[in-house]
């Protein structure tokens, strides 16, 4: 069984047939979904996967990545995935699954306060002279 890969980067801007999209290559395996095609050494990870054809997305693999700290959305270690819908996430999670590699991670939210202060009445003064 083999299947034919198909670059599906900018998905939706070409439609919804993936065969409409940059051709790959073929490969000879099964391919499914959130488990990442290493074909020398470049990666993929499935985003659609029909009879003998999958639209996928080239990614950069960090297999041993330091953590990504301070990110203004939930980003992936290993694939560098921003997941843009991070504020529908619950505030931590130690078993997320990353929503492009597929991979485990572990997130918390974290909360930053910060204030807006604005004029409303000035203090009362009186006026007066030294002695
Ligand atoms: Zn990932």
């Amino acid at each position: 069984m083999s299947t034919k890969l198909y670059d599906i980067t900018d998905w939706c801007r070409r439609g919804d047939k993936v065969q409409d999209y940059p051709y790959i290559g073929e490969v000879d395996l099964n391919v499914s979904i959130r488990t990442v095609i290493k074909v020398r050494n470049k990666y993929y990870s499935p985003g659609v996967v029909g009879k003998n054809y999958a639209g996928v997305h080239p990614i950069e693999l960090n297999l041993e990545p330091d953590d990504e700290d301070y990110t203004s959305n939930v980003k992936c270690p290993y694939c560098g995935y921003e997941n843009v819908d991070s504020w529908e996430l619950d505030d931590s999670d130690d078993n997320h699954e990353c929503g492009m590699c597929g991979a485990i991670i572990a997130y918390e939210r974290v909360v930053t306060v910060e204030y807006n202060s604005s004029a409303k009445k000035p203090p009362d003064i009186v006026e007066t002279k030294w002695i």
